[in-house]
């Protein structure tokens, strides 16, 4: 098993020092080969091992460490061959007195790939061994020999990056910024992986980052706060505590990874940690700055056998309609849904500009009187090719894009503005106010706080008919930033209220901190009442500690008169729901105030 090669020892040492590794801490990711290849190959002893002029050395190791003296080394003899495989030390007229074998550790079997430097010299081996004899099978030897090659690639990566960084940045192979592999060398990393696994039958998932509010974030803080943000997320990639097996930056807010997994079931379940500690918030000059983070999902082999295939599901995973907590899994259906995205952007921004949008009024109601309190107003679209379309799909749509959230956000504004205005003409003494969704990321621009204000002065509404919903994600970017707005926002009178509470990271503990008058319970917390004990007492929670803090309470989603009493009772203030009120046009709205203005005034 071998094919024998003259070295020049000079030139031979040059590589290996070039790289700068003797002595050096042991570092993960090489710990992190050594146990894939001993997992894989199921060998109780692996070595990441270099050979110097008179010694051995070994970078990582599982079970018996084999750094010593050149002269008892085994791998120096694999320097010349390549490839070394001994299957019976003791049947072999060479090794039978070799040290190795006659002394500790006693090697009886022992199989070598070896490693090259820059420069394409041996510099050490990736080896197995063991005590007892043992015969690779052809597919084993594939195997040590991809592995050699991953653990050859990452020696090399830092020789390369101080390289890539004296040459102005080799552009073809690594990040400049991060030093991480660009998509072309992820992917050919991917092919080796796959060669590993393949054999072994193995699944892994490979993970699609999107950063989504980089630009938000530079804006905000500037260009170092953002810099800092992609270091955090490509240190924490591949960081000892995350099972990453390649990672990689592929574009300004793009970042990939591959994962091992038990089964191809397993996917979303082992890429939550690895998603979830990106998400963590980050410190930063004071600020918690958080990436807000979508992540697509390929399964190899279950979605393709191929690398590059890999990459293109993944990524079209990102477009996928079923998300759970932003990952989104690679499905068939994912082509058709992108398609559709794409072409619902572009009809929905001529939409707006031509108003054949509108706005629907869904009443709010006290919960102790049944008192008509105000209105939310809901964006309704009826696309001439597509039909009607539900908001669940066309507002995220919208979201995405600063101009298009803007524009959308414009339009909702200054059309309730403009309702606001003509019930209060009719019904002056009318007590109502219209909640108004606003996007997450309004609340990271400049000029919101002016479009607001502007929009009010324009059509002459006073500040306290608007409440302004915001949902949890808008505090991810930078929640100083935003309790920033919010209290800009206060100043002028407008109450705000938290959506959807209870969906996302409902972090009570920051609660305390956010200049919100209003919590509006989402409806999945107010779907099991009847029937879960548990959800009784966590909404019960929920509404007690909202009343420590001085907020008002409003249930969303109330279908039954059950649901109403048991609110009731648990101290709820506002009802909302098509029990006692469905979303209706502006003109119902009005017949609504008009009825109750007259039954209160009777
Ligand atoms: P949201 O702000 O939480 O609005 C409440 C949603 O619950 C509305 O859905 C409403 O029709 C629905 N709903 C209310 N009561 C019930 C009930 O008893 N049963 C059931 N099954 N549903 C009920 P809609 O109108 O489809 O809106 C969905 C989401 O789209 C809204 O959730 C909001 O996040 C967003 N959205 C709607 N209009 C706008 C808008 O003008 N601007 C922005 N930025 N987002 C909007
Ligand atoms: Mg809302
Ligand atoms: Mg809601």
């Amino acid at each position: 098993m071998s094919s024998f090669q003259q070295i020049d020892e000079e030139e031979r040492l040059k590589d290996l020092f070039s790289l700068e590794i003797l002595d050096t801490e042991s570092e993960e990711r090489f710990d992190h080969l050594a146990q894939l290849t001993a997992r894989i190959l199921r060998a109780s002893n692996v070595g990441i091992n270099l050979v110097d002029r008179n010694r051995q050395w070994s970078k990582s190791h599982v079970g018996i460490p084999a750094s010593g003296k050149r002269e008892d080394s085994l791998c120096s003899h694999a320097l010349n061959n390549g490839y070394l495989e001994v299957p019976d030390t003791f049947a072999d007229s060479f090794f039978k007195n070799h040290p190795a074998v006659v002394h500790p550790p006693f090697v009886r079997f022992y199989a070598g790939v070896v490693l090259h430097g820059p420069t394409g010299h041996p510099v050490g081996t990736l080896c197995i061994f063991d005590t007892e004899k043992r015969r690779l099978t052809e597919s084993e030897r594939e195997l040590l020999i991809a592995l050699g090659s991953l653990v050859e690639r990452e020696m090399n990566f830092d020789h390369e990056r101080v390289r890539a960084r004296e040459a102005l940045i080799d552009i073809t192979r690594r990040d400049a910024e991060t030093g991480l592999p660009n998509e072309k060398l992820f992917i050919e990393n991917m092919k080796d992986l796959i060669l590993v696994f393949d054999s072994e039958e193995r699944p892994f998932a490979l993970i699609h980052l999107r950063v989504d509010n980089l630009d938000a974030i530079t804006r905000l803080h500037g260009r170092a706060m953002r810099d800092r943000i992609i270091a955090f997320l490509s240190n924490r990639l591949t960081a000892a505590d995350n099972q990453t097996l390649l990672a990689a930056r592929i574009g300004p807010s793009r970042f990939c990874a591959v994962i091992p997994l038990m089964s191809i079931r397993s996917a979303f379940d082992a890429a939550l940690p690895l998603v979830n500690s990106l998400r963590e918030p980050i410190e930063i000059e004071g600020h918690l700055v958080r990436a807000d983070l979508d992540a697509g999902l390929a399964v190899y082999p279950e979605d393709s056998r191929t690398a590059e295939e890999l990459m293109e599901c993944a990524r079209r995973a990102l477009k996928s309609p079923y998300g759970i907590q932003h990952i989104y899994a690679f499905t068939p259906e994912s082509e058709a849904h992108a398609a559709r995205q794409l072409a619902l952007e572009e009809r929905l921004e001529s939409a707006v500009i031509k108003n054949k949008t509108y706005l629907n009024y869904q009443p709010v109601f006290r919960s102790s009187n049944r008192d008509l309190v105000g209105f939310e107003a809901l964006m309704r679209w009826n696309d001439e090719k597509f039909g009607q379309i539900s908001p669940a799909e066309f507002i995220p749509i919208a979201e995405k894009k600063d101009r298009l959230s803007r524009l959308v956000t414009q339009w909702v504004l200054k059309t309730a503005c403009k309702e606001a205005r003509r019930w209060e003409s009719n019904y002056r003494s009318a007590t109502f106010r219209i909640g108004i969704n606003i996007p997450a990321r309004e609340f990271y621009q400049s000029d919101f706080i002016y479009l607001v204000k502007s929009t009010l002065a324009d059509h002459r509404v006073v500040a306290d008919r608007i409440t302004l919903e915001l949902t949890e994600e808008s505090l991810i970017t930078d929640i100083d930033h935003a309790i920033d707005s919010m209290q800009r926002l206060s100043e002028i009178g407008i109450k705000l209220a938290l959506d959807d509470f209870g969906t996302g990271y409902s972090s009570l503990s920051y609660l305390r901190r956010l200049p919100v008058d209003l919590l509006k319970l989402d409806k999945n917390l107010i779907d099991d009442i009847p029937e879960d004990k548990e959800a009784r007492s966590v909404v019960s929670g929920i509404f007690g500690i909202a009343a420590g803090l001085g907020l008002r309470t409003v249930a969303e989603g109330v279908e039954t008169e059950e649901q109403l009493q048991l609110l009731q009772g648990l101290g709820c203030d506002l009802i909302q729901g098509y029990y006692l009120g469905k979303p209706m046009d502006a003109d119902g709205a009005l017949n609504l105030i008009e009825s109750h203005h007259a039954q209160n005034s009777r």
